[in-house]
Parts: C-alpha cells; structure tokens; sequence
C-alpha cells in the first residue's frame, strides 16, 4: 500500500468505489468492435477451434526477451499491439488464494497496476500458467516490488509477482502451471504481507478483476477477449470516466491549485488532460479533473 491508512480509506471510500462502480458500468456496455470479432471467432470456430483455445497460440507474440522492465515493450520500437487478441485461460492456477486487500486501479497519486492478495509471510506462490521466468528482481527493502518475479506465459500474458519474502526460481527457470516459484512476504513498498499480482499482455497491466472472479479464484471465461483500446483505458485510469468534469481556469490557477481543489494530481491532470506539468494555463481553458 502506497498511502497512510486514513487517506486510504478515504480513497477507498469515495474516489475508489465511485470509480469501480464507472468500471462496472464500462464492462456491461457492449463494445461494436468485440462483438464483431467475437460473432467472427463463433463464426469460425470449428475451423479455428484448436487455435482458439490452444493455450500456447501466442507463444510467439514476444518478438525478444530480457529483464530490463516489467513492460518488456518499454523504450522500445517497432512493436505492434493487436486491436485485439484472443487468450486462453485454460489450465489457470491461482497463485494464493487471498482476499483481496486492494483492487486494481487509480489510487490518488497513482495506478495500482495489480491486485493485492492478503497472505502469510512464508505462504506458497504458485505460477499462474506453464511458463518461463522473465525477470527474478529486487528492487529494495522499502521500494516498488520488493523481491519479484515476473513469468512469460505461452498464452501470451506475462504475470508478476511482488513483494515475497524469497523467489524460488531463477530467471529463464521454466516453471509449470501451480509450481511454488516464491514465498509470500512483505519486501517492498508494502505495510503488511501481501501478494501483489499482475496480469499483463505486452505490457499493459489487464485488471485482474475483469479476468479472475476472486470469490471462487476461478477465471471469468475460458478465453478472454484482449481489446487494446479498452485496456490502455483502464490502464490509465480513464475507463470510468464516463462523466467527465471540467475546471475553467482563472487567474493566478495553477495545476498544483486545481489538483488540491478537486483532490486529485498534478500527474493525473496531466493525464487526463494531455499536457505536461509545465504547461502555461490560459485563463478561460477547460481542465479536465475527473
Ligand atoms: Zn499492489
């Protein structure tokens, strides 16, 4: 956890549920662009079955491999993300079976790209899918991960793992679907011992909420529709932004103003709003807050 715990449950309690509720709204509506990728899938399934549900038809989507960043796409060119992609949920192991202590999404100051699962330090971290360990890290007793893993898996996703107390697993290990890779901890920027879990595909962190229902610790569908650009939506925190609010600026405003007033960012203003930190503000201009 990023924050104190009253700002958290302030968070929590206003911005937080308010914003999942958005995201719950967002998920129901139906998306022109899926359905008809999805009634094309249907269409062809029988020709394309095995391919569909095959867990390892995007095997070779990554066109290399290091560990320089959790996004593997990060500083690099030449990348192209598909509109859309079919994975493959099958053969999912859950990698602790916690509560969920903290959900995925914008958090005040910044995205919580994961989800956080509530565990005993020294509890087993199970690999989610077969896959092959991208990068075995640490990033510092009191910074970002801690001890983390991050695992590339043949469906195309990669998985992360933060904050163990010890990786069991070397980078390159191939590791199989529910193998113990770590133990649970408290490494990291973390107040207490818990799994911080990601779900990316090319780098853009998925909610895991849309993919895993967290009472059962099942997956929400067999496969799962990749649209890429409802998920940098959510990824930046825009998704539930349904009803946009605006700040018309007046004189002596500055985005450092604007964010205390409506109890934001700096950071997310300039996100939402497409400009840099330094921007001269024109009296009279719309800011985008919320
Ligand atoms: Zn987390």
């Amino acid at each position: 956890m990023f924050l104190s715990v009253p700002t958290m449950l302030l968070a929590d309690s206003l911005t937080d549920v308010h914003r999942r509720r958005h995201l719950q709204v967002m998920r129901e509506q139906p998306d022109a662009v899926a359905i008809q990728n999805l009634a094309d899938s249907l269409a062809h399934r029988d020709d394309f079955a095995e391919e569909e549900y095959d867990p390892y038809a995007n095997l070779d989507i990554y066109a290399d491999w290091d560990d320089v960043s959790v996004d593997p796409l990060r500083g690099k060119t030449g990348w192209v993300i598909p509109d859309s992609q079919m994975i493959s949920f099958r053969g999912y192991v859950m990698p602790i079976r916690g509560k969920v202590n903290s959900p995925y999404g914008w958090r005040r100051v910044r995205m919580h790209k994961g989800v956080d699962l509530k565990l005993v330090t020294g509890d087993s971290v199970r690999a989610a899918w077969d896959g092959c360990v991208r990068i075995r890290k640490n990033q510092g007793r009191r910074k970002g991960y801690g001890l983390y893993l991050v695992v590339r898996h043949p469906n195309g996703l990669e998985t992360g793992y933060g904050h163990l107390s010890k990786q069991l697993v070397n980078k390159n290990d191939s590791v199989k679907a529910g193998q113990v890779i770590g133990l649970g901890g408290n490494t990291g920027r973390s107040s207490g011992p818990h799994l911080h879990l990601e779900f990316r595909f090319m780098g853009i962190a998925l909610d895991p909420a849309e993919l895993i229902d967290f009472n059962t610790f099942e997956p929400k569908q067999t496969h799962y529709l990749f649209r890429r650009k409802h998920a940098e939506l959510v990824q930046e925190g825009l998704a539930g932004d349904g009803e946009a609010a605006y700040h018309r600026v007046r004189k002596g405003d500055t985005l450092g103003a604007i964010a205390r007033k409506y109890h934001t960012s700096v950071e997310r203003l300039c996100r939402l709003n497409k400009i840099s930190a330094r921007k001269t503000l024109r009296i009279g201009q719309r800011i985008r807050y919320k």
